[in-house]
């Protein structure tokens, strides 16, 4: 059977206050010492890191645990980047979630709204889950080696947006059944989103070229009667 030891941190800061304190440096560096001693038995072994950490500390705490554990995979609950914020800490968490990605963070934990609050409904898994998805696909987008094949969806999702593709926007889309659930709810049927509507600029560009080429078109046909 295959194994992997998880190393958790029970030094973990339970507020933004606790971040980067002595004991949670102290920590990292244990868990290098004990992922030396796991690799050494032969036994593959994983990382988990802190939970609250504002923005600017971040890179700094991911490129630290990254460095002492000799890249071991890294795991994190958001980081979140606030305390102030229950009920939103799936989006707290995916703030710090990007920017943690973006610096060598290999896996996210979802985090749901009801974190610091209650235990999460099936609705509240659903939702963090989705969200700690598009943080970690921004992060994606930002990662050298990963963000070629990463941007391939976002790219889809623009030509869809381009030709006002509305199936295959919502293909496209991390929640389709929200986003055609959003598209519908005015029961209002136009081509185009109803942000801008009549002077949607994606459809008044796409009607000016459409003009532009019919006028070609005649054109060529009168030079060729000449
Ligand atoms: S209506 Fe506005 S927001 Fe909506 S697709 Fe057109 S340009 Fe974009």
């Amino acid at each position: 059977h295959e194994l992997t030891l998880s190393l958790g941190d029970g030094l973990r800061p339970g507020c933004i206050d606790d971040a980067s304190d002595r004991a949670k440096y102290m920590e990292f560096i244990m868990l290098g010492e004990l992922v030396d001693r796991a690799r050494r038995a032969g036994v593959q072994v994983m990382v988990e890191g802190p939970g609250h950490v504002p923005a600017d500390e971040i890179e700094t705490s991911v490129k630290a645990m990254k460095y002492v554990t000799d890249g071991a995979p890294l795991y994190l609950l958001g980081p979140i980047v606030t305390d102030i914020a229950p009920g939103y800490d799936h989006i707290t968490a995916a703030i710090g979630g990007v920017i943690a990605g973006m610096n060598g963070a290999d896996f996210l934990c979802a985090t749901t709204p009801s974190e610091h609050l209650d235990l999460p409904t099936k609705e509240d898994i659903f939702e963090g889950t989705i969200v700690t998805r598009i943080a970690a696909h921004s992060a994606d987008l930002a990662k050298p080696g990963i963000k070629d094949r990463a941007r391939l969806w976002d790219r889809k999702m623009a030509v869809a947006r381009m030709d006002l593709d509305w199936p295959a926007q919502f293909d496209q889309a991390i929640n389709p059944d929200l986003a055609r659930q959003i598209r519908h709810r005015r029961g209002v049927e136009v081509d185009t989103c109803t942000m801008c509507n009549e002077l949607c600029a994606i459809r008044l560009a796409k009607e000016a070229m459409e003009r532009e080429e019919e006028k070609a078109k005649k054109k060529e046909k009168s030079e060729k009667r000449t």
